[in-house]
């Protein structure tokens, strides 16, 4: 498919944690094939200059909000509804993964990545299904992780809520089988962005690791032998979006070069 392309022309498509990472390079996709695009997050600036970049591409709105934050959310959505009209496609894509062993795990970090990584899905989704409904048409598509589909030491409550979001998605596709509106999740790897950077001072911070050893550490897990690009994410989104994936709902689709299968 060429670059820049019409097969999302007209529809309007919010991502959460689109200012950088995954979300950033699922709104470039995204924009390239026409969709208006509405960019949330909690830091203007980065919004602003990922805007600016897209603005080349299409109308761009952006929206700070925080995730986690129900009425945040609401006010948000409302507002990218108003600017740019009815929301057609949603990508939950915001999300963080702090990571400590179970026993250093206090009730402020499980609360912490469960309001951010479930509740913050489920505020998006609740926002803009109603929209979705009256418009005919519609798709969700919520980045999970394969810590959706397989357990990782040290990060129990992200993985927790990774697979809680996978739970969400299948049940909320059943329900909604018989509407035009299709719910998938995708399942990145470990992909190279500021997450992973993060991951990677940790690993090295914590285990007097260098930079190559810690990469190798996480790199392990994917038969590829690599990390996964953001880009690579952003296009088994763009295909669930556009036209003929209508049957497909419900689904974990793994960007992990075979780690889960
Ligand atoms: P980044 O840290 O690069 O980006 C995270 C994005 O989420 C930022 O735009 C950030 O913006 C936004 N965000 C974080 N917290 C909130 C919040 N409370 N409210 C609103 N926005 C928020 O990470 P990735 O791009 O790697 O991650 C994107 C998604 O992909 C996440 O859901 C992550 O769990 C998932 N994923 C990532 C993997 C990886 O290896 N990178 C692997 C598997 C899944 P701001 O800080 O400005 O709010």
């Amino acid at each position: 498919m060429s670059a820049s392309s019409n097969r999302l022309q007209g529809r309007h498509a919010v991502i959460t944690g689109g200012g950088r990472g995954i979300g950033a390079a699922i709104a470039r996709v995204l924009a390239e094939q026409g969709a208006r695009i509405t960019l949330m997050g909690r830091t203007r600036a980065t919004l602003e200059d990922e805007a600016v970049l897209l603005r080349a591409l299409t109308e761009v709105h952006c929206e700070t909000t925080d995730v986690a934050d129900p009425a945040a959310v609401e006010s948000a959505f409302a507002g990218a509804a108003n600017a740019l009209g009815p929301v057609g496609i949603l990508i939950n894509n915001a999300g963080q993964a702090a990571s400590a062993p179970f026993t250093r795990t206090d009730l402020a970090l499980w609360n912490q990545m469960l309001a951010v990584n479930l509740t913050g899905t489920y505020l998006g989704i609740r926002a803009a299904l109603p929209g979705m409904l009256d418009l005919g048409w519609g798709r969700i598509v919520n980045i999970a992780s394969t810590a959706s589909l397989r357990g990782y030491a040290y990060v129990s409550a992200y993985c927790a809520a990774k697979h809680a979001v996978l739970g969400l998605t299948r049940s909320l596709a059943l329900e909604l089988a018989k509407k035009p509106v299709t719910v998938n999740a995708v399942c990145p790897g470990y992909t190279e962005t500021d997450i992973v950077r993060d991951t990677l001072a940790n690993i090295q911070a914590k285990t007097g690791r260098t930079a190559a050893e810690a990469e190798a550490e996480l790199v392990k897990h994917n038969p590829q032998g690599r990390l996964v690009q953001p880009a690579e994410v952003a296009n088994a989104v763009l295909w669930l979006c556009q036209p003929g994936s209508e049957a497909v709902t419900g689904q974990a689709i793994s960007v992990s070069g075979g780690e889960t299968m």
